[in-house]
């Protein structure tokens, strides 16, 4: 079944392991480097349920990957803000970061910019440095503690 799943994934790009042949991902399949995309079991109950896992190859455009998933756990959206999103994806792994920048204004609503009484009100702002979605305010302890353009390499 890994040949005809990597065909399938060659075939149509980054997919649900559901849309699989093999319907599943297994030891031979990861040996094969076919990869899973999916938000942690932590991640996955904050945003208020189990997420579906996105089947990809090494060769894949990242912002693919997100969008795949986006449209199979539209629940993510639903539920949560786009930095909320971003946060947990650093969590698992800072390669998905960049990506998922790219593909924010094809999901995620902008935040809302207005007060109860109509004035504006940016709930959070865009690092100028890194480009990171952060809380109104909270630029300069991002940059002590987060940000990826003063990160240690
Ligand atoms: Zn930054």
């Amino acid at each position: 079944m890994v040949a005809q799943n990597i065909a399938y994934l060659r075939e149509h790009g980054p997919s649900p392991i559901a849309e699989l042949p093999g319907r599943q991902i297994r030891p031979a399949d990861r040996k094969a480097d076919i990869r899973r995309f999916t938000l942690t079991v932590s991640g996955g109950t904050r945003i208020g349920g189990s997420c579906s896992t996105v089947a990809y190859l090494a060769a894949h455009d990242r912002k693919a990957v997100l969008r795949t998933f986006l449209e199979d756990n539209p629940g993510v959206i639903a539920n949560r803000r786009f930095r909320d999103f971003q946060k947990l994806l650093s969590e698992m792994n800072r390669e998905w970061k960049a990506p998922s920048r790219e593909i924010r204004d094809e999901f995620f609503d902008k935040p809302d910019e207005k007060d109860a009484d109509g004035h504006p009100q940016p709930s959070e702002q865009e690092c100028p440095h890194c480009g990171d979605a952060v809380s109104f305010g909270e630029i300069p302890n991002h940059i002590r503690n987060g940000c990826e353009a003063f990160a240690e390499v």
